[in-house]
């Protein structure tokens, strides 16, 4: 995990996992992570432990399901398989050091037969707290992952949340990012397009500008594989 692009805290030598988590914050990176993960919170107090889904723990704006005697000991994070794939993606002004508009993190199981099994799709900066496209997770289950599909669940990704505007972007573009992190996850998952753009670059003779060429090939846009 790359420390200048996630979970940043004010102190360098910080920036926990049970930070991030326990901030509750709608925009906190790991938390759409740990959902899509369906990793499980370990909370200890002095005589007892209990465990639950991360989904759970966050409550709301900024609660949790901690008790003033707990505190976060641990996280248990399920093993995915190789049919699973995993993306976090992060939209911010800045590349570094910067909290999200919209972020989301998204696992699609696929069977033997190449379709979608399962698919968790969270999201973070589109509700009070980090949430589920839940329409659009159940339209994508049995179907193949081909360009009509990701581009149906893009559209319900956009109708289905109901973000605020506030100082880092207006309601309207949020539903827009969120519906484009679906599409951005069809191009990373599918295509080779990167790499053409990459291998094109080099064999040209003219120059190119490398901003134009990072914007191409989505070398500029923030995102996380994990
Ligand atoms: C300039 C700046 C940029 C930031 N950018 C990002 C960003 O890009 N992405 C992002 O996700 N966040 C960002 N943040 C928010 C925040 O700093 C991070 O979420 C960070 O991960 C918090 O981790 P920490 O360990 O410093 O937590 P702390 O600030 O120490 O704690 C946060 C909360 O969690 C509680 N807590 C901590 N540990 C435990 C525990 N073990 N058990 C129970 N409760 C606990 C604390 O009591 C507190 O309420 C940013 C903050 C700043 C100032």
């Amino acid at each position: 995990m790359r420390y200048w692009r996630l979970c940043i805290a004010s102190d360098p030598q910080s920036g926990s996992a049970a930070g991030n988590i326990g901030s509750a914050s709608p925009i906190g990176d790991l938390i759409p992570v740990m959902i899509s993960l369906e990793a499980g919170i370990i909370l200890k107090s002095s005589s007892a432990e209990r465990e639950m889904p991360v989904e759970d723990f966050i409550t709301g704006y900024r609660t949790t399901e901690l008790k003033p005697d707990e505190i976060i000991h641990s996280f248990r994070i399920p093993k995915s398989a190789i049919s699973h794939t995993i993306r976090f993606f992060k939209v911010s002004k800045r590349r570094e050091l910067d909290i999200s508009t919209v972020s989301m993190s998204a696992r699609l199981e696929f069977n033997l037969i190449g379709s979608i099994d399962k698919a968790i799709l969270a999201f973070g900066g589109m509700a009070a707290k980090t949430s589920r496209a839940s329409n659009a997770e159940k339209y994508l289950k049995g179907k193949e992952w081909n360009r009509e599909t990701a581009e149906e669940a893009a559209k319900l990704v956009t109708e289905e949340f109901n973000p605020i505007s506030d100082a880092r972007s207006g309601k309207e573009a949020r539903k827009i990012m969120a519906g484009n992190l679906l599409r951005k996850l069809y191009v990373e998952t599918t295509s080779n397009i990167r790499q053409d753009a990459y291998k094109s670059n080099f064999d040209a003779d003219s120059q190119h500008h490398e901003s134009a060429v990072s914007h191409v090939t989505g070398k500029a846009l923030l995102s996380m594989i994990l």
